[in-house]
């Protein structure tokens, strides 16, 4: 079985009866048994994993198999898994057993995948570089001084090892494109609303949203048919069937057959080193897409009003970890003011402590009109350049990232440095719009992402170009044992 199978090469090894869902499972775990160095799952739970296998098989041989019906996967540790931990990388949930599956995590499920464990990630998905982990920092697959990039940074670190096929992830700003441009994989935040956020522990209710990291877009398309649906258990879970993503498991990705005008934003290209865009670019214009230039002239305020808006969420939705219900709680408390403080002082990180500061603040009397308000307001025009430049371009094309991933303890010392890194990744996830992020090419021996800008619910614009692509070139077979620089 090759290493760095996807998916589809899996379902087609059990369908022909090659290897059995045990044996593909048992291989996958005595890979990531013997590949600790990556530091990429949390929990790995052997047994549960091959009992889940078992029945795969059996639904199988009784002919009740999706294409996903035994094919192994591992998820963000965000997503509750009922009867095992999620921790969500923090202190506070490390001994949280979830009491109930997320939607995503069911709909999996009932599809037959295999979860092989739950991945490693910044604590409440809070950073850039997967260093905010109680659980420790993972590395980058490429090269162990480096970081994955974050807050999903083991679901991608494990899918460039080939330690799992796939893996899901959340994006609130960046989290799913950004690990997918730092490792070399495919990464796809779809429209906010697509999926659930059911049992997916909130980070900032307006903007997360789950879906795929993958070795290519057919991948990605197939595990997001899964993913995405109407969930009556998540309020801002839109309703709506896209027939191109129902027939995506048994015809997968359609071929793109317009020819598309792609938009480059030049403000995405301000002191950064991306020629590597020059060569998608020259990739898709021979393909026949024509491309222009289009501006989005809101993209320097886009990080100031992130970070209000997502602390202002985080310190609410955070406010739920009291040392009373659920999680850590500290020692002998002497009152229920002590309880409070210690329980949150002790259980939640430094970053995670920084947000829920910053985030009260610009909510408090005073303060509210200036700073929340204000960041809303751009939050509105970050929205109206997309919709302008939507007018001229079909799809927007633009680097995911400033830089290759950078070294372990680089910017962690620096919080408005590593803020910056996602300076490319948050506009699109204030507008709420789909994007994904394509491996294109190598910079200083690491892995570079092209970013793909859709308008709502085009997530089928995305895939197809990035199949096209795909098929074009080969950046995203690429891995770290072929490629020079290797750790
Ligand atoms: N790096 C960003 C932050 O720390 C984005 C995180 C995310 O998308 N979960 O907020």
């Amino acid at each position: 079985m090759h290493k760095f199978a996807t998916l589809r090469q899996l379902s087609t090894g059990l369908g022909n009866g090659d290897f059995s869902a045990v044996e593909l499972a048992t291989h996958y775990l005595a890979l990531i048994a013997s590949n600790q160095q990556i530091n990429g799952f949390i929990t790995v739970d052997e047994e549960r994993t091959l009992a889940i296998a078992a029945k795969a098989d059996t639904d199988r041989a009784s002919g009740r198999a999706t294409p996903l019906t035994g094919v192994p996967i591992a998820h963000k540790d965000i997503f509750c898994t009922q009867g095992m931990l999620t921790t969500c990388g923090s202190k506070m949930l490390h001994n949280f057993v979830a009491p109930y599956d997320a939607t995503v995590v069911s709909a999996l499920d009932q599809a037959g995948a295999v979860t092989l464990g739950k991945t490693n990630m910044d604590e409440f998905a809070m950073g850039s570089s997967n260093e905010n982990s109680f659980f420790g920092a993972v590395t980058n697959p490429w090269h162990i001084e480096h970081v994955p990039g974050g807050s999903s940074g083991g679901s991608a670190a494990v899918v460039a090892a080939g330690l799992a096929p796939a893996a899901t992830g959340t994006d609130t700003g960046g989290s799913i494109r950004q690990p997918a441009a730092f490792c070399g994989i495919t990464g796809l935040k779809p429209t906010y609303g697509r999926v659930s956020r059911y049992g997916m522990i909130a980070f900032a209710s307006s903007l997360d949203q789950g879906g795929p990291l993958t070795r290519d877009a057919e991948d990605s398309a197939l595990l997001l048919s899964y993913m995405a649906g109407y969930d009556e258990k998540d309020s801002t879970s839109v309703q709506r069937q896209d027939q191109w993503l129902t027939d995506v498991p048994s015809a997968g990705i359609a071929n793109l057959t317009e020819k598309l005008t792609i938009g480059l934003p030049t403000e995405y290209f301000i002191d950064v080193d991306a020629e590597y865009i020059d060569q998608v670019r020259q990739t898709f214009e021979q393909l026949g897409h024509k491309c222009v230039d289009v501006s989005l002239s809101h993209t320097d305020v886009a990080i100031a009003a992130y970070y209000v808006i997502a602390g202002a969420e985080a310190s609410t939705n955070l406010s739920r970890y009291d040392g009373v219900r659920f999680g850590h709680r500290c020692e002998q408390p002497e009152s229920l003011h002590d309880l409070y403080q210690r329980s949150r002082s002790e259980g939640l990180g430094a970053e995670v402590q920084r947000r829920i500061l910053t985030g009260t603040y610009a909510l408090s009397v005073g303060y509210f009109d200036a700073y929340y308000l204000k960041a809303q307001k751009i939050r509105r025009l970050i929205a109206n350049d997309f919709m302008a430049a939507f007018t001229q371009a079909d799809v927007i094309l633009a680097p995911t990232t400033p830089a290759p991933a950078f070294r372990l303890n680089a910017l962690n010392k620096d919080p408005v440095a590593m803020y910056q890194q996602d300076k490319f990744t948050v506009p699109v996830s204030l507008a709420g719009l789909p994007a994904l992020s394509m491996p294109c090419g190598f910079a200083e021996g690491l892995p570079v992402g092209a970013q793909l800008i859709a308008p709502a619910f085009r997530e089928d614009l995305l895939l197809g170009l990035t199949k096209q692509y795909q098929t074009e070139t080969d950046w995203h077979l690429a891995t770290p044992q072929t490629h020079a620089g290797t750790a």
